[in-house]
């Protein structure tokens, strides 16, 4: 059975998603963790984005990857090492997270990054977000990833007035589920898409509901009627 939180109709669901990847393909911008199916390097970039905007993330991936190239170089560096790699980024328990995280993965018998989202989720610092991300981004596994730009992107489309709450969270995560493609590399897209809108057009200070490609199927964005402007939620 369907989840009970699912968009009003699987046509709306249909046409957000084409319309959605329509206008990711035009308007997507091209960033380095896009480019690459490398499980270490998808991590690296989801676990500095945590808490970092992309413009000062893009300033370290690179970086941080010259200094660590894979996962056994992360393994065997030094706490000290990697702070000082991490050194400007804050927030540096997500490196210390992420040094355990090699360990520990170096040390299992695969000696790999699972692809599964609740292996992945047993692992330092990876929550149901990261997981998803990973398992979506490095293996094109058709997972939903709801961080913060999706989740009201999601709650404007098709939950508006949904609480911020347990309850609402596990909406919004059936709503994605609900809408994603069933294709991997297509679901990798998805997530990428609905993540960039919620960065570019429907972002926390202003709905652009005037220029977003899915206004005729998104609850707010109707009522908004190709106004620009702030919108609650
Ligand atoms: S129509 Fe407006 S509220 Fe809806 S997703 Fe687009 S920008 Fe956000």
């Amino acid at each position: 059975m369907p989840p009970k939180s699912t968009p009003r109709s699987p046509l709306d669901a249909a046409k957000f998603r084409r319309r959605l990847l329509a206008w990711f393909r035009r308007h997507g911008r091209n960033l380095p963790w896009r480019n690459t199916r490398n499980p270490y390097h998808v991590l690296v970039s989801e676990v500095m984005l945590q808490q970092t905007q992309v413009p000062r993330v893009e300033g370290y991936y690179g970086k941080f990857l010259r200094e660590f190239p894979d996962l056994s170089a992360l393994a065997r560096a030094t706490p000290r090492r990697v702070r000082e790699a991490w050194d400007g980024l804050g927030y540096y328990r997500r490196a210390t997270n992420l040094h355990r995280l090699a360990r520990e993965v170096v040390a299992s018998p695969s000696g790999a990054i699972p692809e599964d989202v609740d292996a992945l989720r047993r692992l330092p610092g990876v929550g149901r977000y990261t997981a998803g991300a990973v398992a979506s981004f490095a293996f094109e596994r058709a997972v939903p990833a709801v961080d913060t730009n999706v989740a009201r992107v999601l709650r404007r489309a098709f939950h508006p007035g949904v609480r911020n709450d347990a309850r609402g969270t596990r909406r919004l995560w059936d709503t994605a589920a609900a809408i994603l493609p069933r294709h991997g590399g297509r679901a990798w897209s998805f997530n990428q898409a609905i993540m960039e809108l919620g960065a570019l057009v429907c972002t926390a200070r202003v709905a652009r509901c005037g220029v977003c490609p899915v206004k005729e199927v998104c609850r707010t964005g109707r009522r908004e009627d190709g106004k620009t402007g702030v919108v609650p939620g």
